[in-house]
């Protein structure tokens, strides 16, 4: 007899329209042969409780949460993994055997799988550009994987100087904020470089953080995953440096949910070239 009822899983944002997420998540599973859906759904921060509720009367399996609720969701949770705990976000959630739910925060250790390919960041001083949501997820994997020194710049001071605090307070880094000036003079000693904001995201891809003294023993990272190779990255390139993109790290992510959730390791290949697809060429 024929199983006509698939695993669900799912995404609550608002707005969810643009959200690629579905793209690789399905590949996935059809590479895999997971009889299971991933489906986005609209959902005001009024209407989360309902939302969430309903999920878990459907007998769906996990969600992931997009903003704005990747704080509020902590509340209808009963665990939370470390960095999630840490920072204060989930953007995975997981219904264990026993039927509660765990909450994650996959960001950072997507981040972290992606820059492992190229270097272990313990003892490395990293330069973080951003206080936002993405920037939180790293720094606090970064600290965590004992990255000894973090300079978070952020355009707006109060949101870096809370970070700065959380991370003292949870982690042994030492982390230090400073100004994003323009252009913003990178550290010699720095070895990792990370843009966390939201500058450079299609359709304003020419858009780039100002910096200067990239050099060719640092590793640069870029949170954008669309488009793939940034104006940042294409700086840094040209100064020799080695670089991972923001579609590396959406792809780890989204392989450790369906790792979460399956107990697979999914082919990140498969889901990157779903994902290259509906992204609009570099
Ligand atoms: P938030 O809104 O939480 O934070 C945005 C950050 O960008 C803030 O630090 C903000 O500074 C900064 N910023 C925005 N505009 C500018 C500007 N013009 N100049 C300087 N700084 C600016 O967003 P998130 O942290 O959630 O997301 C940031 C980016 O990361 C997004 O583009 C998102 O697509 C990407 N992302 C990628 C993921 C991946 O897997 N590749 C996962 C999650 C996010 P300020 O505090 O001053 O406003």
């Amino acid at each position: 007899m024929p199983d006509f009822l698939p695993a669900l899983i799912g995404c609550f944002a608002q707005p969810v329209a643009e959200n690629p997420t579905v793209v690789m998540m399905e590949a996935a599973f059809r590479h895999h042969g997971i009889h299971a859906r991933y489906i986005n759904m609209e959902v005001s921060p009024a209407d989360l409780a309902a939302a969430v509720a309903g999920a878990k009367a459907q007998g769906y399996i996990g969600f992931n949460c997009s903003l704005p609720h990747k704080v509020a969701i902590i509340s209808h949770l009963d665990a939370l993994g470390d960095s999630a705990r840490i920072t204060g976000a989930v953007n995975c959630a997981i219904r264990q055997p026993d039927g509660l739910w765990r909450g994650e925060n996959t960001d950072g250790k997507g981040f972290l799988q992606s820059l492992r390919t190229t270097t272990n960041p313990a003892g490395q001083h990293a330069v973080i550009f951003g206080a936002g949501g993405a920037a939180r997820a790293i720094a606090t994997e970064l600290a965590l994987a004992g990255t000894s020194r973090i300079t978070l710049v952020n355009r707006s001071p109060a949101p870096a100087a809370a970070l700065a605090q959380l991370l003292s307070t949870n982690t042994d880094t030492t982390v230090s904020t400073a100004a994003l000036t323009d252009p913003f003079p990178l550290p010699p000693d720095a070895s990792l470089i990370v843009n966390a904001t939201s500058v450079g995201l299609f359709p304003d891809s020419s858009a780039a953080l100002a910096v200067t003294g990239f050099r060719p023993h640092m590793t640069v990272a870029d949170v954008i995953p669309n488009p793939p190779q940034t104006a940042f990255l294409k700086a840094a390139q040209s100064a020799g440096c080695h670089t991972l993109d923001g579609l590396g790290m959406l792809v780890n992510q989204g392989a450790l949910n369906i790792s979460y959730w399956f107990g697979i390791d999914p082919d990140r290949a498969i889901m990157r070239a779903a994902l290259s697809s509906v992204f609009p060429a570099a």
